[in-house]
């Protein structure tokens, strides 16, 4: 049995890395997926093109998730596409690292506008069609350096840990329109994100894995699975941390 027959779910930048993943995921387990990107325009298209042959509803939509307005349009525009959206997961995210003392005000606020702002924006504009539904799941993907911080990462850690406010504060509003609204707290996964770090860094983060491996896309699209579909349905406001047991 597939696990997401009849839904329909949007996941923001899913050009690349987790996000493809979710998508993926998302896709085989029977969901119509409708997915964003901001660049990586190519890279989408080959996405839907690949879902689209094995007969599965999907589309691209290049938009910015950090824009009130553009989360706006498209949350209009997947509606007039597909009729509804049952799952939002909001995946879109940036890193621009750097110790306190070298972080510039721009890099703090943008940091903040894309992985932050945009959760906000995309969930105001999911609400109303999902109030009216009387169901509905949102996903936002936080990170481990939002629950324990990380350093070099001041600017991202702290919009990571506002995700998780945000969202138990939204599963509390929404709950009696059976709303729900969980984090799926990633730790160490394998994309082009964390392509970037420091071997040295690497390393020592890979020894603190009780699992002894890195992370996929495919572990936390699975984590995603689960929340998205009816296995959950009487699970809100929580942080599913998906890291190898780094965080216990
Ligand atoms: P990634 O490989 O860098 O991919 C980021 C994705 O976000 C891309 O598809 C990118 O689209 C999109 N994006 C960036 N800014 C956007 C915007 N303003 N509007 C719409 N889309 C935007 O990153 P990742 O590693 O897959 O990370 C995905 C999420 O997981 C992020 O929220 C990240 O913080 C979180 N996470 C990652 C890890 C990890 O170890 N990798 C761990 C914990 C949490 P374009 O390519 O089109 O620009």
């Amino acid at each position: 049995m597939k696990l997401l027959e009849n839904k329909v779910v949007l996941i923001t930048g899913a050009s690349r890395g987790i996000g493809k993943g979710i998508t993926m995921e998302m896709a085989k387990q029977g969901a119509d997926v409708a997915f964003t990107y901001l660049s990586s325009e190519e890279k989408a298209k080959e996405l839907e093109n690949l879902l689209t042959k094995e007969g599965i509803n999907a589309k691209a939509y290049r938009s910015d998730a950090s824009d009130f307005n553009q989360a706006q349009e498209l949350v209009n525009q997947v509606l007039a596409d597909f009729g509804k959206i049952d799952v939002l997961i909001n995946n879109a995210g940036i890193t621009k690292d750097n110790l306190l003392l070298r972080m510039s005000e721009e890099d703090f606020d943008k940091v903040i506008k894309v992985n932050l702002k945009s959760v906000f924006n995309m969930t105001k504009a999911v609400v109303r069609p999902m109030m009216k539904q009387r169901a509905g799941s949102i996903i936002n993907i936080s990170s481990i350096v939002g629950v324990r911080g990380n350093a070099g990462q001041a600017n991202y850690a702290a919009s990571k840990a506002g995700i998780i406010g945000f969202s138990k504060s939204v599963a509390q509003e929404l709950g009696s329109r059976n709303i729900r609204c969980n984090v799926v707290a990633p730790g160490f996964i394998e994309t082009e994100m964390t392509a970037a770090l420091d071997e040295k860094v690497l390393e020592e983060w890979k020894k603190q894995i009780p699992l002894k491996r890195t992370g996929t896309p495919e572990d936390v699209a699975k984590a995603c699975v689960f929340l998205g579909s009816d296995l959950s349905d009487y699970i809100t406001g929580q942080v599913l941390i998906v890291d190898g047991g780094m965080v216990m």
